[in-house]
């Protein structure tokens, strides 16, 4: 699983950093985080395929987060004709995704289905047999979702405690697997016998808001948490103000909640660097990094 932030800066493009987004992918899914403004060329210059794109989650219909939408799916509408795209938001997402499209000449090459998200605390949306989806809103000055990733915990075959059984690989392997037990002369033999439970990932992202319950939540026992930190704790005023949070608040919820790692984002583009947000950070939660555009995060 591999994390690539797209834009790292709030509102305002710099030389340095493009708008809003960030693209998580596992597998055969590409799930892109916001669609900032210039999305598609920031793919575009890392060399990635953008028609691998499989869902699209949308924390909030500002400008920075979903100006690229359209050309976005143009683009890989021309080269995948026909591709199912899943689009997430919160409510009104129909209404603001029309709007957009009749703002223009925007052909439906693609099967998109938007999904309106209305989560009552942390609520999953979406599973398959890898990982889940959750949701919950958070507080801005317009509505918003926080966003949680979480990778099924799976069984991994351990060679050693197959040799205790006496079992080799071959299709018996494969049966336990599927079925969770064989019987080998006589004897049932569980997966969790010869397997080693590997705990999924869980990854947690924070946009635009002020600090509140959802975070924590959303943040629990993370591995990974991207939170937006517009602004350092001199500007705590202006970031309750404009509904954002600083540096310190994010490391906060991260160190309340347990995450491992926390990765900041949303600058203002007042910061032409971030060292010192990161140092800032630092005091309050070790494991903390500012992300640049192009970042890769393996995880
Ligand atoms: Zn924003
Ligand atoms: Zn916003």
């Amino acid at each position: 699983m591999e994390l690539t932030f797209l834009g790292t800066s709030s509102m305002v493009p710099t030389k340095e950093r493009n708008v809003q987004s960030l693209l998580i992918t596992y597998k055969d899914e590409g799930i892109l985080l916001d669609c900032g403004e210039g999305t598609q060329r920031q793919m575009n210059i890392m060399g990635m395929n953008r028609n691998k794109i499989t869902r699209i989650l949308i924390s909030h219909w500002h400008g920075d987060h979903v100006a690229g939408l359209i050309g976005l799916l143009m683009t890989i509408g021309n080269a995948k004709e026909g591709k199912k795209i899943h689009i997430y938001g919160p409510k009104d997402t129909k209404r603001h995704f029309q709007a957009m499209k009749d703002m223009c000449f925007f052909y439906e090459k693609l099967d998109i289905e938007i999904h309106e998200l209305n989560p009552k605390g942390v609520e999953k949306f979406f599973e398959n047999q890898d990982f889940e989806l959750y949701a919950a809103h958070l507080e801005h000055s317009i509505p918003v979702l926080g966003f949680r990733f979480v990778e099924k915990d799976v069984y991994k075959i351990s060679k050693e405690k197959m040799k205790k059984f006496g079992l080799k690989e071959g299709p018996m392997i494969g049966k336990l697997q599927r079925e969770g037990k064989i019987v080998v002369k006589g004897e049932t033999i569980k997966l969790e016998d010869i397997a080693d439970l590997s705990i999924g990932k869980k990854l947690a992202f924070i946009f635009d808001t002020v600090i509140c319950n959802n975070c924590y939540a959303l943040a629990e026992d993370a591995d990974v948490l991207v939170s937006e930190a517009t602004y350092g704790s001199e500007h705590e005023e202006k970031a309750e103000a404009y509904k954002h949070m600083t540096v310190k608040q994010a490391a906060l919820i991260a160190n309340n909640s347990s995450a491992k790692k926390l990765i900041l984002t949303h600058f203002s583009q007042r910061y032409k660097t971030t060292g010192a947000l990161e140092e800032e950070a630092r005091t309050y939660f070790p494991n903390s990094l500012c992300a640049y555009d192009f970042m890769k995060v393996k995880i």
